[in-house]
């Protein structure tokens, strides 16, 4: 795993953009933080009610809803899972290389390729709404 969004660069993000960082958005964006693999939403419920024992999936939901809203963190569409971000600033279009036998998530970002997606929606007259990419293979541990 590459870099990772830090606690504090969300709370800085947070106060420079007016938004509410609450404690339960606190504690899923810990868990994700110090998660070494996609986490699923039970698991990320499982994590917080060690502290928190009346916490609700729903919270949970809201929460993850309003972290990949704003890009801290990303739904990894064929897991059903969330990650923490890899960069530190407003991410809303990333690649993701995902082994297929761990799970290990490694995210980058390729301008490039960004710009071309971009291209091609605007020759069609398409308006992207999500633009995350998925590309599935087999990490170095597992191979
Ligand atoms: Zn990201
Ligand atoms: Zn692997």
């Amino acid at each position: 795993m590459l870099g990772k969004i830090s606690f504090d660069q969300v709370v800085n993000a947070c106060s420079q953009n007016g938004l509410r960082f609450t404690t339960s958005r606190q504690e899923i964006m810990s868990v994700l933080i110090n998660s070494t693999k996609p986490k699923s939403a039970y698991q990320i419920l499982e994590k917080i009610q060690k502290n928190s024992p009346s916490a609700k999936p729903a919270t949970v939901y809201r929460g993850l809803d309003f972290l990949c809203k704003h890009g801290f963190a990303h739904r990894i569409e064929s897991n059903n899972a969330y990650v923490a971000c890899a960069s530190s600033s407003d991410c809303n279009s990333a690649q993701f290389l995902i082994c297929e036998s761990c799970d290990a998530t490694f995210e980058f970002h390729s301008h490039k390729f960004s710009n071309e997606i971009s291209d091609h929606a605007k020759k069609e007259d398409f308006t992207i709404t999500h633009k995350m990419l998925e590309i599935k293979g087999i990490c170095r541990e597992c191979r």
